[in-house]
């Protein structure tokens, strides 16, 4: 529709999620009325991500080292182990201030259709880091949908002989949705009601 560098622009945004053609263009014009100093500071943004962000190598939160900010928090506690599906989650349960323990982002959820299965998640290193023996609850903090649940499920399963205590998030929180849509205060009490996953 348009040429050169502003198409480029519009097609790369149309590829984000949630962007559809209506807002890449909205997008892309808004960038090109804006001042160059914003400019540059979001193409820097762009490649710092890129460049600087790695995972984690304990939990594969997003991290600036080898290990993230909560892995090399010696204030916290290896005894609980809160398991969920992206970064974002992390960020969501954290802001609730009720967790003091370690995460494991697993890097999705369970998901046949579009062709997930554990293998494509990080399930064996989670089971690596249980076998150290140091973790006495496993919350289980996948989203409260399908996916989700069959993923909560699949663990529990998993987990079952090795004597852990698993627990799930309370009800309470949207279901269907994605847990980074649940308040700080839901979240937070979800957290506190947790209760343990008979499978
Ligand atoms: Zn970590």
């Amino acid at each position: 529709m348009y040429e050169g560098a502003i198409q480029d622009l519009i097609d790369e945004l149309g590829r984000l999620p949630g962007v559809g053609p209506k807002s890449a263009q909205r997008i892309a014009f808004h960038i090109l009325s804006a001042e160059q100093a914003d400019v540059t500071r979001l193409a820097t943004a762009l490649r710092r991500v890129k460049e600087q962000v790695r995972f984690c190598r304990i939990c594969f939160n997003v991290a600036e080292a080898d290990e993230c900010r909560i892995c090399r928090d010696a204030r916290r506690t290896d005894e609980v182990l809160c398991v969920v599906e992206e970064p974002k989650d992390v960020v969501a349960i954290e802001r609730t201030g009720e967790f003091r323990g370690r995460y494991h982002v697993l890097g999705g959820a369970i998901n046949p259709l579009e062709g997930v299965g554990p293998d494509n998640l990080r399930i064996r290193e989670l089971m690596t880091r249980l076998s150290g023996g140091a973790v006495k609850e496993l919350i289980l903090a996948t989203d409260p949908n399908t996916e989700g649940e069959a993923t909560a499920t699949y663990l529990a399963l998993l987990v079952k002989p090795m004597g852990i205590a698993v627990t799930r998030l309370a009800s309470g929180l949207p279901v269907g949705g994605d847990l980074e849509y649940a308040d700080e205060i839901t979240l937070g009490r979800a957290f506190e009601g947790r209760r343990a996953l008979d499978v």
